[in-house]
Parts: structure tokens; sequence; C-alpha cells
């Protein structure tokens, strides 16, 4: 049995710091033409679905088997050839396979968690539309992704497909709510995986959102990016930049996935002009190291994609084999912190059970504070002093 967190030989072999990673298909897939493979619906015509396909490709463990033969009628499995090409077929230990190929640990439900962990039901207003904030809301658009990631904090709603026009029926649902709230002013559009409508449904829906005069930022989370790079084609970044000020965050758990043409893909978007963040959820024996994490944060910004969220793993229903303590997440910021670009350190949150939404967990930088003295430590762990400006002074808030 390896350790875990194995590092990818990929990223041990001596080269310059943040050169390119290699990218080879899965021997299986070597002599598709190009053309094929560069087409993103090819992609999810020959994604991996059923447990025979993952036995072809993959030695798969006991483990694995077992939990691929006992899929129930949850979360899916589905994977691209593109992202099943960047895990080991050999390593069930591989980090990217830890979250894609099911475990038995699944089944296994321990007694804090939930169906949903962060309480979205409760605060549904319409059809897939959660307001939680007072001036931004979530908009579950889209119910189906091109790869089910195992920890998905959605898994209670993800992975049935809907017709589109029962789909546009809902959306004008969740635009009329939009509208009469002129509070809302951020329209975060998620699911599943927006960017798996067709180019003219997601221009539909960017425009119902966009004539809203008061929607001031559309943007959208998605995984695509990383696991689907051929869906981002030159006519879909035309599209989106129509929409601006539009944004985007892409989801990345582990430098490996940063190969060229996923770079490329960021690339691409940000050639748009739309501004990139990543989020990260951290899981258990895949992304909990911070040499593995640094090296991400590295990668991303090299694509053009500023780390925006480190998630702490919600509590769904059979994760505790993917979450780790809060302080290792606490950990990891301090890890990062001073120790490299401040570009490069995302903000570690918890997403609350029971609706509270996100609350940012950071490292203890304040030491002590008596009246205007402030005792502080850096990320060298070497004790400062601050004074606030005394009170009552001239221009002062005294
Ligand atoms: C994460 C989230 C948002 C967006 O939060 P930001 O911190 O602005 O990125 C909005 N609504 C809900 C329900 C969310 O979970």
């Amino acid at each position: 049995m390896k350790r875990r967190n194995t590092p990818d030989p990929r990223l041990t072999t001596p080269r310059r710091a943040g050169a390119p990673l290699p990218f080879a298909r899965h021997p299986r897939w070597a002599a598709v033409a190009d053309a094929d493979w560069n087409d993103w619906r090819w992609q999810m015509r020959n994604a991996l679905r059923r447990p025979e396909q993952f036995e072809a490709l993959f030695a798969l463990s006991g483990d694995e088997r077992q939990a691929l033969a006992s899929l129930g009628d949850g979360l899916p499995v589905s994977v691209t050839p593109f992202y099943a090409s960047l895990m080991d077929p050999d390593d069930p230990d591989c980090p990217l396979r830890r979250t894609i190929i099911p475990r038995t640990a699944e089944h296994t439900i321990g007694p804090d968690e939930l169906k949903d962990p962060c309480g979205e039901d409760a605060d549904t207003v319409a059809p897939g539309l959660v307001h939680r904030y007072p001036d931004r809301v979530l908009f579950l658009a889209v119910g189906t992704c091109a790869v089910y990631c195992r920890y998905c904090t959605r898994s209670r709603m993800v992975g049935g497909a809907e017709g589109y026009s029962f789909q546009r029926a809902k959306w004008q649902m969740a635009v009329d709510y939009i509208a009469r709230h002129p509070e809302i002013r951020d329209v975060l559009i998620s699911g599943g995986d927006p960017l798996l409508l067709e180019d003219n449904h997601l221009d539909d829906l960017l425009g119902m959102l966009r004539a809203v005069p008061h929607v001031e930022i559309i943007r959208i989370g998605t995984k695509i990016p990383a696991v689907l790079p051929q869906r981002i084609t030159p006519r879909l970044t035309q599209i989106l930049r129509k929409y601006h000020p539009f944004m985007m965050s892409l989801h990345f758990l582990h430098p490996s996935e940063l190969v060229p043409e996923v770079v490329a893909a960021c690339e691409r978007l940000a050639d748009a002009g739309i501004p990139l963040g990543s989020q990260t959820v951290l899981l258990k024996g895949v992304n909990d190291d911070a040499t593995v994490l640094k090296e991400l944060m590295h990668r991303l910004l090299m694509a053009r994609v500023r780390p925006y969220y480190l998630y702490q793993c919600d509590p769904i229903q059979g994760s505790a084999h993917f979450r780790t303590p809060v302080q290792t997440g606490i950990r990891m910021i301090e890890s990062l912190r001073g120790h490299t670009s401040g570009y490069a350190v995302p903000t570690f949150v918890i997403d609350t059970p029971g609706g509270g939404g996100k609350v940012p967990v950071s490292p203890h930088y304040v030491i002590g504070q008596m009246g205007e003295q402030w005792v502080l430590r850096n990320w060298a762990n070497k004790v400062y002093e601050y004074t606030d400006p005394a009170l009552g002074q001239p221009n002062g808030d005294g």
C-alpha cells in the first residue's frame, strides 16, 4: 500500500519549477483522431459511466470495484476521457482518482452528515435560486456535470438531465424573482455545470440575466476548464464576453490538473477579459499537503487564475473519508501566507451547516490587544507591536 499523497511522478521528476506538465492520453484513446479528441461533444459521448468501462482502463482495487458495482440511485459516476487520462491507472491512491471513482466509504453515513449540508433548500426562493446574502444570489441553473466529484455538496440534486424547454421555464421564474428584487446586484450561476449548456442556451440564459437592469455582475462557477477544456472554444468566449462585467470561479483540486490544454483553456477565458478565480476543496489524501497546495496555487497563477476560496469539505452523507480537521485548513493557509505571493493565498472558508453561509477561518495573527496596543505575530512567527492612533486627535474619529 502506497503512502497517502504519494507525489505524482510528473511533479517530482527534475525540471524547471512551473514547467509545463506533460500530458498523454490513456492508451485506450491513443488512436482517436485529434479532431474527435478536441471536440467536447466527443468527450461527453465517450465519458466513462459504467463499471465495465472503468474495469477496462484502470487496475481497480477491490473496494473501488465493489463501490462501482453497488451504486444506488444517488450521485452517478462519470468522467471524461480527458480527465481520466490524468489519473494513474495503476494506483487507487492517485489523488484525482480518489475524487472520481467511488469508494465503499461513501455508504457510511456519519451522525453529523447531511443531504443538504449548507441548508440551501431552505433559502430557495424560486426554482434553483438560493437567496441567502443580502445582495447576491446563487442560481443553480443546470443539473448535470461532465465529471461527478464524489464529495459534491449538491449530490442530492445533480445527475438528472431535463429537457431544455422545461429548464427554460424554470429559469424564467428565477429571473422574474431577481427582477422583482432590486437589491440583487450579483448573480452566481452554478449547478451542475453551466458550461455544459449548448452555446445558444447559455447565451439565452446570460441574456435573460443581463436584461435585468440592477444586475451588476454575473458569474459562473464551473469545473469545465479542468475536466473538459475542449469546451472552452473561441465561439464560447465570444458569447461570454458580451456579458461583462462577467467573471468565473474555476474548480481545481491538484497541480497535476494544470496540463497545457487546461492552461490554454484558462488563457482563452482570460484573454476574453474574464477575471478568473479558483475554488479548491481541501480533501484528505488529495491535496491536504502544503507542498501540493502551494504548487497548485502557483500553477493557477501562471494560468492567470487568482486563488479565491479554499473550502472545508462539506459534511455531505458519506464524506468522512474526504474530510480533514479544520485545523488542517488553517495550517495550509499558514504555510502559504507570507511564504509566497499574496496573490497565491486563497481564503479558507467553512460553508456552515444550517445555512449560515461561508465563514472565513484563518490563523491567528493577533496575539493580544490592550487599548491602543496590538500585539501581532508575522508569518515567520516573530512578534511585533502596533499602536492605534491616539483617540481625540484632530480629524481622528474620537
Ligand atoms: C458562495 C455563495 C454565494 C457567493 O458568495 P461570495 O462569497 O460572494 O463568492 C452566494 N450565495 C450562496 C448561497 C453561496 O453559497
